[in-house]
């Protein structure tokens, strides 16, 4: 579903990305971990070409996205993305954020959109706030809006930075149990995050980043039993 083939990126001189190449097939759940800078969110954020490359392939579901013929809002349209900050339109209800893109973008009515809405507010558990603005819920609530706006556009995989990191650490199960549920309905995903318990849960693969290299690709239990490299084992010894 998801191909990187040696990514290479620089911001001006410095080389954010070095050779990356990995894939996340239909229905695999893979977490990319590691320091701080070490271009976790750059990498993730290539994938639907919301940072440009100099070098490599990266292509969705066959569709390459460092092709500068492919229509790239197009592309992005079915992947969601979910980042550390919720970004809701704070102008809009919690409704109104959730049947813009769907009206927008896909064409929906806006019957159709609010149906949709709200049959995934009740999946998320927020049903009884449609008609609130973003500014009256908690965090945690915010941010399952937001993983409930990014499901409302039927993405084919779903792409999260770090989202439970901004968040109080009483919130962070109910967006993680979100999460949880949608990697146990199949959903392809690629989530940058540093809850090794989720990572143990669902994912499939762990990926470890350091200074621009993907340094660990392995499946989960391999990851978790012995990670091959020092710089993972000192990592996992940090956070664990
Ligand atoms: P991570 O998400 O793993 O913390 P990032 O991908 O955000 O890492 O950043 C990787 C490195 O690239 C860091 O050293 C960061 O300072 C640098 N960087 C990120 N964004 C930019 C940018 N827009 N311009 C220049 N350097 C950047
Ligand atoms: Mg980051």
């Amino acid at each position: 579903m998801i191909e990187l083939k040696n990514v290479s990126k620089w911001y001006g001189q410095f080389q954010v990305l070095t050779d990356c190449s990995t894939e996340v097939k239909k229905g695999e759940v893979v977490v990319v971990c590691g320091p701080s800078g070490s271009g976790k969110s750059t990498l993730i954020k290539t994938v639907n070409g919301l940072e440009p490359v100099q070098k490599g392939q990266i292509t969705i579901d066959g569709v390459s996205v460092v092709d500068h013929k492919t229509n790239l809002s197009k592309l992005r349209a079915r992947v969601g993305m979910v980042f550390q900050h919720f970004e809701l339109f704070p102008h809009l209800s919690i409704t109104q954020n959730l049947t813009l893109a769907q009206v927008k973008v896909l064409g929906r009515s806006r019957d159709e959109a609010a149906t949709k809405a709200l049959k995934l507010l009740d999946r998320v558990g927020l049903r009884a706030h449609a008609d609130k603005f973003p500014g009256q819920l908690s965090g945690g609530q915010q941010q399952r809006v937001a993983i409930a706006r990014a499901l409302s556009m039927d993405p084919i995989a779903m792409l999260f930075d770090e989202p439970t990191s901004a968040l109080d650490p009483e919130m962070i199960n109910e967006v993680l149990d979100v999460m949880v549920e949608l990697a146990q309905e199949g959903m392809t995903m690629m989530c940058v995050t540093h809850e090794m318990g989720f990572a143990k849960k669902v994912a499939h693969r762990v990926i470890f980043m350091d200074r621009g290299l993907i340094v660990e690709d392995d499946r989960k239990e391999e990851f978790f039993a012995s990670p091959k490299s020092e710089r993972a084992r000192d990592f996992l010894a940090k956070i664990l």
